[in-house]
């Protein structure tokens, strides 16, 4: 998501301190010009914007210095297991199908695909009605006269916006983020990616999925030539890029050890199993597909108090079916809310460094991973510079 959708916000604060290093902090360290630190750090959970292409640059670069074999151009399409344990994953290249094998498996696949073709349980979407987060098409400008946008009156840009929601009611314009829509209006820049447009379906259905996509191309494009005829400094934009893919909050959760909750996240909830800290809120955007998201109602009871973190647990990646299989990321075990705040990539990449680590470490001993002491893997990850404090 961070490359391939323009997601380009890191989230490293509890609003006092930043409280996740790490993997975050060693590709920050390393990306120099691509990211900037908000001026407001560590005030905001927000704390830094990257270039989204420099970025795909800087992980290629960490993992080319770890020595990690990289093999991208290819979809795992079956998992063999025998005897509970995952011996291979089958995965279709170019050039035929192929096996991947291995003693241990993590699946950072985001739908927890790898997982899922294993065998393994899994939730999906809100309890109400199994529908899952709604998705957005992420698009930067170019051609925008940021100055002009400024000096316009605050009436045109109420007028535009206004349009904007008639247009929408009437059923005659796509559905936006309005907090998107009235940031773009009055700060626009180009080459920044903005998220406003909202789509809503089943992202594990390729044929919905595909329409859902070219929708929400199409409802960029209509978006941005309302705003060249109507709003100043927007006469000569274009849509510079938009995500090679839609951006993807939710689909698989696959039951693990532990399921990280809503109220674990809003009471900074401690685990002794911690590999990292998360504080972001309870960010649902509208599974129905309005572009409304929680994030905008700014709720406190939403998110763990100022200066205070819960702790992700390994057991929320882990499972009690196949031991050497582990899940990382978003299809790591949560119920809808839980992963409205854990699905940060922030979040995730503490994720899958404490799984990796984990791994690692349980090669080297000869043992399964939820049997590896938790102990031993928390003081590893420390000297890795890991932020881990208050573990019960
Ligand atoms: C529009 C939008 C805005 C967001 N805003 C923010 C934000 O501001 N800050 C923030 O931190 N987070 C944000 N998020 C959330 C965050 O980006 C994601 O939750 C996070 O990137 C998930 O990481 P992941 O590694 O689990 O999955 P992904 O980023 O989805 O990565 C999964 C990878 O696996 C690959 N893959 C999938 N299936 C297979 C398969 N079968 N075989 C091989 N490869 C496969 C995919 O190609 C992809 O590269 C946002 C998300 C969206 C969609």
């Amino acid at each position: 998501m961070a490359t391939n959708a323009l997601v380009n916000i890191w989230h490293t604060s509890d609003r006092r301190k930043q409280v996740i290093f790490g993997f975050v902090q060693e590709a920050i360290d390393r990306a120099g010009a691509f990211i900037h630190r908000y001026p407001d750090y560590p005030r905001r959970p927000e704390t830094h914007w990257f270039d989204p292409e420099g970025m795909r640059v800087v992980f290629w670069r960490m993992l080319k210095d770890a020595g990690v074999r990289v093999v991208c151009n290819l979809t795992a399409i079956e998992s063999l297991v025998t005897d509970g344990r995952i011996r291979a994953v089958l995965v279709d290249t170019k050039t035929g199908r192929k096996a991947v094998r291995g003693k241990i498996f993590i699946d950072a696949t985001g739908d927890g695909d790898v997982a899922a073709n294993a065998g393994l349980p899994f939730d999906f979407g809100r309890a109400s009605d199994g529908r899952v987060q709604g998705m957005t098409m992420i698009y930067c400008l170019c051609g925008v006269d940021p100055a002009a946008v400024r000096a316009a009156a605050p009436e045109v840009r109420e007028q535009v916006l206004e349009q904007m929601k008639k247009l929408r009611d009437e059923g005659k314009f796509p559905q936006f983020l309005e907090a998107g829509a009235k940031y773009v209006l009055s700060s626009a820049k180009n080459d920044t990616p903005y998220n406003m447009v909202p789509a809503a379906g089943n992202p594990l259905d390729e044929e919905e999925l595909t329409r859902l996509s070219m929708e929400a191309r199409e409802h960029v494009f209509q978006i941005v030539d309302l705003w060249r005829r109507e709003m100043p400094g927007f006469e000569k934009a274009q849509v510079a890029q938009m995500g090679h893919s839609i951006g993807i909050r939710e689909s698989r959760r696959i039951r693990g050890l532990k399921t990280l909750d809503g109220p674990m996240v809003v009471s900074a909830a401690k685990q002794p199993d911690a590999i990292g800290h998360g504080f972001w809120m309870i960010d649902i955007h509208d599974p129905k597909g309005s572009g409304h998201t929680t994030w905008v109602d700014q709720k406190s009871e939403m998110m763990p108090p100022v200066g205070e973190s819960y702790h992700i647990p390994l057991g929320m990646c882990l499972n009690d079916k196949i031991p050497n299989l582990a899940v990382v990321g978003r299809c790591a075990s949560t119920t809808h809310e839980g992963l409205a705040s854990v699905r940060l990539q922030s979040h995730c990449m503490v994720m899958g460094q404490g799984v990796g680590t984990c791994a690692a470490l349980s090669l080297a001993a000869g043992v399964d991973m939820a049997k590896f002491d938790v102990r031993k893997l928390q003081a590893q990850l420390r000297k890795d510079g890991v932020y881990l404090q208050d573990v019960p």
